[in-house]
């Protein structure tokens, strides 16, 4: 399997004031992109402009920041379809896209997705974050550096501009040849722009030190919360179904927090974030992570926390009655 390391421009528009929301919000202007053999050999490159077709106009930042014109896109650039119908071809058929970011490929199959280009990508799209899998290589895995600080950081030689597509992602390939992909190469991500069609094709991931779920979208949150993949919790080193000492409740009706113990390996923290998805309902993703009991007692506080404050309100609202 190849990597192909990704990385876009895009341009937007000014109309954010106006309220209306544009039918495509972020316009592809350029792809880059890198192809790596498994062992990091790099094999072939490819660069492409895309022809404007939403914009006229180009937006101040991304002037700035890309040097790049409306003019000169017309004169270099080709249709977003042919582009990315080039541009798939070239990746081949085996291969991994790797981005610096969680953005790229959302904008990517949103850009597909405006041209009517579905069914490019029909389900969630596997990839690695390379700006995750650096903070986790060399930093707390949470931290997130920009690429040019990652490039100062392994003291690469910068014989280009950086905030062009091409130019950053052979930066992003350098850095990617960095990272070591035996031990951090399990910490996989996906992408959410298109989510599991059923129950069967729902994501669990075991990362050894957390696991990860993604679900099917619901009609409704409180479907979704009435799901027992959704609700389960499960022990990922033995796979014990787990009764739970805290059941799932939530402070702001977003996130939601649980606690369950494994007779062989302890705790077990459970959070699950509600999102939307792209047909108006919403989806799961689940986190579960063994824990000190510590832990556990803060989620156990803040339950108490808030239930006495339900209590408080639910007090003061029955006095107003009165
Ligand atoms: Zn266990």
């Amino acid at each position: 399997m190849n990597f192909i390391v990704l990385d876009l421009e895009w341009n937007q528009g000014y109309g954010s004031h106006t309220g209306k929301k544009p039918a495509l919000t972020f316009e592809i202007i350029e792809i880059g992109a890198v192809k790596l053999s498994d062992k990091g050999q790099e094999l072939e490159h490819f660069q492409a402009f895309v022809y404007p077709k939403v914009y006229d106009r180009m937006h101040y930042m991304t002037k700035e920041v890309t040097g790049l014109t409306i003019k000169e896109l017309r004169r270099k650039g080709k249709p977003f379809r042919a582009v990315m119908e080039d541009f798939l071809s070239w990746c081949g058929e085996d291969y991994r896209f790797c981005t610096w970011g969680d953005m790229d490929l959302t904008e990517l199959q949103k850009n597909c997705d405006y041209y009517n280009m579905r069914g490019l990508f029909d389900k969630p799209l596997y990839y690695y974050d390379l700006q995750k899998l650096f903070s986790l290589q060399y930093e707390d895995g949470k931290s997130r550096r920009n690429l040019k600080s990652a490039v100062e950081f392994f003291r690469l030689p910068e014989r280009r501009a950086f905030h062009g597509a091409y130019s950053d992602a052979c930066y992003t390939a350098e850095v990617f040849k960095k990272l070591d992909m035996e031990r951090f190469g399990r910490f996989i991500s996906v992408d959410y722009h298109v989510l599991p069609a059923s129950k069967e094709e729902e994501i669990r991931l075991n990362f050894g030190t957390y696991a990860k779920y993604i679900s099917r979208e619901f009609p409704a949150k409180e479907l979704a919360l009435m799901d027992r993949g959704v609700t389960a919790t499960t022990c990922y080193i033995c796979g014990r179904k787990l009764r739970k000492k805290v059941r799932w409740f939530t402070n702001n009706g977003k996130q939601f927090y649980a606690a369950s113990l494994c007779p062989e390996h302890g705790w077990l923290k459970g959070k699950i974030r509600i999102k939307k998805g792209s047909k108006g309902g919403v989806f799961v993703v689940k986190t579960e992570k063994l824990v000190e009991e510590s832990v556990i007692e803060g989620i156990w506080q803040k339950q108490k926390e808030l239930r006495k404050r339900r209590r408080r309100l639910r007090a003061a609202e029955k006095k107003k009655q009165e």
